[in-house]
């Protein structure tokens, strides 16, 4: 069988999720969407699920599918519904909807619930992508409080710049928020990860986790109160030893400048490793750091062996424990947003 193995540590996201709401404080949401970042949104959140205080997804689709699995905590959809016959699902699911636009406002109104529903309510404090104006908020929210149908209100807002410590536009943010929510009852939620960990006065009433559930630093580089869940590896499966002067790979971009002992490794860009990261970008054989030399191709990657080591069989990690994924994105130009939500054929494994 094709030797490509993502392990997902269980253990590692409970110690995550423990760690991120001892940071915050309060409640803390288990942010599962687009399958819990690739880790597999079922069984991250039964491993969760005795802790979580309760899950947020991007879409009904996702929080049915937990449901019917069996999960029973709150799920918060983040997006809200995309079409009005959504509150269906959500009714039928017990779901807590966003609310972040004038239309699915009206929606919820117009409708009959039978059982009382937390809304999440967003307001746009100044990232401009979805939510209420600061000057339109008070009234969403008088709205929603006059309608028998809900029952709890939670304000909620997202940060645009929250990674970048230095950035003012946190700050700013927070002030619209808090001016906007004067007067206005209830509990409150504006931490994604960065947030968690960077912005003090951003710890509310519920914490979001996203990427620091699953161990990676939302700031890149690595965090050492966080564990990474998701361990990617494979085996060398060829090895050669070329001469100096020889050329590696697509395009052959890279020319041993040595005697070089190489890899050729069951990985590649259909597996989602990113074909930016090529030639430098680290890798771990055994334990070692190494690198990749040449491009990154659609199933293969080719690494730069000990000279000495009998590289057949021997186990090389992408990312996870000697090389963090941080560093790959950074190798690729992208976040490990990314990396981690595509991932792809590999066999995935799940230690308790
Ligand atoms: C995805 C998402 C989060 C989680 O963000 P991370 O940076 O992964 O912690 C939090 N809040 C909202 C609204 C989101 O869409």
């Amino acid at each position: 069988m094709r030797p490509l193995n993502a392990r997902i540590r269980l253990d590692h996201l409970r110690h995550n999720y423990q760690t991120l709401k001892r940071i915050h404080g309060g409640k803390l949401l288990a942010v599962v969407k687009a399958d819990a970042y690739g880790h597999g949104a079922v069984r991250c959140a039964h491993a969760l699920a005795d802790l979580a205080d309760g899950f947020a997804v991007a879409s009904p689709d996702e929080a049915v599918a937990l449901r019917e699995s069996g999960i029973d905590n709150p799920i918060v959809l983040l997006e809200g519904v995309f079409e009005p016959e959504e509150y269906d699902l959500v009714a039928r699911y017990r779901l807590w909807p966003a609310v972040g636009s004038q239309w699915q406002l009206e929606a919820l109104l117009a409708r009959e619930w039978d059982e009382p529903l937390t809304v999440w309510l967003k307001m746009d404090s100044g990232m401009h992508r979805a939510g209420f104006f600061p000057h339109h908020y008070a009234a969403a929210f008088t709205a929603l409080k006059q309608c028998a149908g809900v029952a709890e209100i939670v304000k909620f807002s997202h940060f645009a710049c929250a990674d970048e410590p230095e950035n003012g536009m946190t700050d700013m943010q927070l002030e619209a928020f808090d001016l906007a929510c004067e007067g206005l009852p209830g509990a409150e939620s504006l931490a994604n990860s960065a947030a968690i960990l960077g912005v003090p006065a951003a710890r509310r009433d519920w914490g979001r986790a996203g990427i620091a559930l699953y161990g990676v630093s939302p700031f890149g580089g690595s965090d050492e109160r966080l564990k990474p869940v998701m361990r990617l590896s494979t085996q060398v499966f060829g090895e050669r030893v070329l001469q100096p002067h020889s050329p590696i790979g697509y395009g052959a971009t890279f020319y041993t400048s040595k005697s070089t002992r190489v890899g050729l490794i069951a990985c590649g860009y259909a597996d989602g490793y990113p074909r930016r990261a090529s030639t430098n970008t680290p890798v771990a054989v055994e334990g070692q750091r190494s690198r990749i030399i040449g491009r990154v191709s659609m199933d293969m990657i080719t690494v730069e062996l000990d000279p000495a080591q009998d590289g057949l069989g021997c186990e090389v990690e992408l990312w996870g424990d000697t090389v963090g994924v941080n560093e790959v994105a950074e190798a690729a130009g992208t976040i490990a947003y990314e990396l981690l939500c595509n991932v792809k054929r590999a066999k995935f494994t799940y230690s308790e």
